[in-house]
């Protein structure tokens, strides 16, 4: 039987970079997890592809999505839905390909509640006042949205304890890096590889 994927999911407070480390992450050749397009409701950015950034939909398309329960996760992120699609990822998993999640940390919460043996990294920001500052610099937010930002951001910090691993976004490289290493060695526990082991003594 085909052995199953890993199920990787990063996340962590708004505007820490978990966009900018997936982009990251992807863009290197020796990359060999699959990323899961999100569905969104959101407008598209300038330069955002559909199918490859994001699935964009109407309200009423992601409504039709959530009843049909064709979601793994789903949030209500700044007044727009973003969610997982479910069939993607148990197919992909099921071919033995891990799957990486880029989603903030509501949709994080009931992944953990349904794939208890994921994989969840919890990408850091320096200090909070370091977060402050990209918020700011991204110079696109209202400051109600950004002090709204900063209360989220506050209560997600605290969400840390849901999560296996801390990554400190502090260089986007460095992150990379790490979360890479903490996947290698997730494929090394001995839970996960023992009973390979095992079933090579009942051959005997
Ligand atoms: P943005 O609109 O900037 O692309 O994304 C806003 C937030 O939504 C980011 O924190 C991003 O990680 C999160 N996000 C993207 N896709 C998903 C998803 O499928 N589910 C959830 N819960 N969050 C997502």
């Amino acid at each position: 039987m085909q052995e199953k994927g890993l199920l990787i999911v990063l996340s962590g407070p708004s505007g820490v970079g978990k966009g900018t480390v997936r982009k990251a992450i992807f863009s290197q050749p020796d990359t060999a997890f699959e990323y899961s397009i999100s569905m969104t409701t959101r407008a598209p950015r300038e330069g955002e592809v559909h199918g490859v950034d994001y699935f964009f939909k109407s309200r009423e398309e992601f409504e039709e999505l959530i009843q049909h329960g064709k979601l793994l996760e789903h949030a209500e992120y700044v007044g727009n839905y973003y969610g997982t699609p479910i069939d993607y990822v148990k197919e992909t998993l099921d071919s033995g390909k891990d799957v990486f999640l880029e989603i903030e940390v509501k949709g994080a919460r009931q992944v953990r509640s349904k794939f208890p043996e994921g994989l969840f990294i919890f990408l850091a920001p320096p200090s909070l006042s370091e977060l402050k500052n990209r918020i700011v610099t991204r110079g696109t937010e209202t400051d109600d949205l950004i002090h709204n930002r900063m209360l989220t951001a506050r209560e997600e910090i605290e969400m840390m304890s849901l999560y296996d691993y801390v990554v400190v976004n502090d260089q986007v490289e460095l992150a990379c890096e790490k979360i890479k290493a903490i996947v290698t060695a997730e494929h090394c526990r001995r839970e996960r590889v023992q009973h390979r082991y095992l079933k090579l003594l009942e051959v005997e």
